[in-house]
Parts: structure tokens; C-alpha cells; sequence
């Protein structure tokens, strides 16, 4: 029977579509993954191009094998602009703030071929230093209200380059839409005096069925009312408000969770486009006990159509439970195989 879960944390409705139901594997992107030089002339963001970018923010030096590790620069499309200041101007309904903000590539890897799903752990650990690195000096800007940390693989994820990279885009508001999730995390910590999400990690812990893994310091999950097919949450099981409160020590186990997910949807469904994100609570709220960050990955196996734009509302085809047992059944040895390749 089609069933209507409801997002703990959005309150949003999902319609759970069992009629409709595929298994898993039929999902598996059917594209053929044409294989790439791992240098490209053309590309801006390999070893020898460096000048087609804007000067370096950020670099992590090389190693004896590698010109560098890890490279940020400043998008030269940015969406927003460093050098205006975010004056406001309201006129009756009209509200504008002059462009400010940041937006910066980090480009993962020298190697155009590589996928993060392939990359060796300590590497993976690499760039997440670097988001970290990031997030801190944005969240200090005065300016910037909120940072969003994002990586889109996939022509069907939004992005037109094949070289690794993630994004990073700092606002000088905060969206509507991660206002009211703050409010409501707010809103069930003064009901219930609990982190929501602390209460949820508990309670999918314990029942296991939507776990697909687990280290010291974090869960990977299937969300009970997943919008879309093999989203998955990676939550740090410490309680933790804000990405900037990561540990040192936390920072290999994020690593190694994320990367052994990646590598699941690699080879369990065909090296799927896919966007992940980290929700993070903004700065003005550093340290909150409502507020857990978490890093959500989706895959883009379906496309979003009339029904999800007009009501707000998806309709997934997988059940939740059935995308964390066909991810968990995704041998280990595999993933361990292709990340010595
Ligand atoms: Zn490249
Ligand atoms: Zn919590």
C-alpha cells in the first residue's frame, strides 16, 4: 500500500509509492561512464592550468608525487560578488541587498579522472580540512550570515565540469527555508528538551532497520520519510550544532563514512549523479542545543516533475528500509577493491 511519512525535521509529507515500487538495482544509472584522461589540456582546474583560475584562496601543498593537493579559488562565475557591500534597499514590496557573497571552488583533487567514491580516505580527510578551513574564516565575516557547503556530480546534478570539485557559497542572509528548520528544531527542543536530531540518530540506532553504517563518531541513514530514492543522511553521533565544531579527531571517521557511501552508490547503482550538502546551523547560532549539522547526500535518479514544484511534496519509489538493506549488501571488499584500483 502507497503510504505518507513525514520528514521528523520538515514536516514536509512524502508520498512512499510501493505500487509504483522498482527495486533497487533498477534504478542503477544505465550511462555508460566514458573514461577520462586524467589530464585535460582544456581544463582549468588541472596541475599546469592554474592560471586560467583566479589566484588560489587556499592550497594544500603537494606531496612528492602531486603538484598540490587540494587547490580553493574563487569561482570565476560566481553567483555573488566579494567586492560590493550587502547595503538593503526596501521599497514597498520590493526588497534587494546588492550582491555580496562568496562563492568558491574547491577543487578536489589534481587528477581530472578521479571520483571521490575511488579516492583513498586520507585524501577524502584532505578536503574536508579545507570546507572546515573555509566555513571558519566565512563564519567570522561579519558580513555572512550563512555558508553552504555542496558538491554536484553529474550533468543531471548541475554541474558542466567533469574535474572533482565541490562549492562553497556564504550569503549575507539566511534562507527561508533554513529558518524554518532552525525554528523548528527550536520549537521541539523547548517542547520535548531534546536535540530532535540527537532523538532521532537514538532511535534509528536502536531500531537498525534505515541504518546502512556506522563508526565512532557517526551514522550513515536512510531518512524514514526520504524524499527521494537512496537519500542518505551522514550524522555525527556527538551533538554538534554547527560543521566548525568538527574535531580533529572526528574528521578521518567523516571521511572514511562518506567515502565508503559514496562508493556504495558507485557500484551499487552505477556511479549515479549526485548532489550532497552540508546542513550546518549558521554561525549566529554556533554552539545551539536544538540545531545538529549533518551532510545529506542524493542521488539524482529521478527527475523532479509538475506534482513536487506545484505542492512542495515527493513522491519516492523506494522504500527507505529497502535502500538501506540493498546499500548495507553492497560488499565491502568491493568498495575496498576499487579504492586500491
Ligand atoms: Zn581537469
Ligand atoms: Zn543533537
Amino acid at each position: 500500500m502507497p503510504e505518507l511519512r513525514q520528514n521528523f525535521f520538515t514536516k514536509e509529507w512524502v508520498i512512499i509509492a510501493t505500487e509504483r515500487s522498482k527495486r533497487p538495482e533498477e534504478l542503477a544509472t544505465k550511462r555508460e561512464t566514458k573514461k577520462v584522461a586524467s589530464r585535460v589540456d582544456a581544463c582549468p582546474f588541472c596541475p599546469g592550468n592554474e592560471s586560467k583560475t583566479p589566484p588560489h584562496i587556499l592550497c594544500v601543498p603537494a606531496n612528492p608525487d602531486i603538484p598540490w593537493q587540494v587547490r580553493v579559488v574563487p569561482n570565476k562565475f560566481a553567483a555573488l560578488s566579494r567586492e560590493v557591500q550587502p547595503a538593503r534597499n526596501i521599497h514597498r514590496s520590493r526588497r534587494t541587498i546588492e550582491g555580496f557573497g562568496v562563492h568558491d571552488v574547491i577543487v578536489e583533487t589534481p587528477d581530472h579522472a578521479q571520483y571521490m567514491a575511488l579516492m583513498e580516505e586520507a585524501h577524502v580527510a584532505e578536503v574536508l580540512r579545507v570546507y572546515k578551513s573555509r566555513f571558519d574564516a566565512l563564519s567570522h565575516d561579519s558580513r555572512i550570515r550563512h555558508v553552504t557547503i555542496f558538491k554536484n556530480h553529474g550533468i543531471d546534478a548541475g554541474t558542466s565540469l567533469e574535474h572533482p570539485h565541490s562549492q562553497l557559497i556564504a550569503t549575507p542572509v539566511i534562507s527561508h527555508q533554513v529558518r524554518e528548520r532552525l525554528k523548528e528544531a527550536l520549537r521541539h527542543y523547548d517542547e520535548f528538551g531534546d536535540c530532535m536530531f540527537c532523538q532521532l540518530l537514538d532511535e534509528e540506532l536502536a531500531e537498525g532497520v534505515r541504518v546502512v553504517a556506522t563508526n565512532e563518531h557517526f551514522a550513515a541513514i536512510e531518512p524514514f520519510a526520504s524524499p527521494t530514492p537512496f537519500c542518505t543522511y551522514i550524522v555525527p553521533r556527538r551533538h554538534m550544532a554547527g560543521f566548525g565544531d568538527i574535531g580533529a579527531a572526528e574528521v578521518p571517521s567523516l571521511a572514511r563514512i562518506l567515502r565508503s557511501i559514496l562508493a556504495k552508490l558507485y557500484h551499487g547503482l552505477g556511479n549515479p549523479d549526485f548532489n550532497y550538502t552540508i546542513r550546518s546551523a549558521p554561525a549566529e547560532s554556533a554552539g545551539v542545543k536544538y540545531f545538529h549539522w549533518y551532510l545529506s547526500i542524493i542521488p539524482r535518479l529521478t527527475r523532479v516533475a509538475g506534482f513536487e514544484l506545484g505542492s512542495g511534496m515527493f513522491i519516492n519509489t523506494v522504500l527507505p528500509e529497502a535502500a538501506a538493506e540493498f546499500l548495507r549488501n553492497v560488499k565491502e571488499d568491493q568498495v575496498q577493491g576499487a579504492a586500491q584500483a
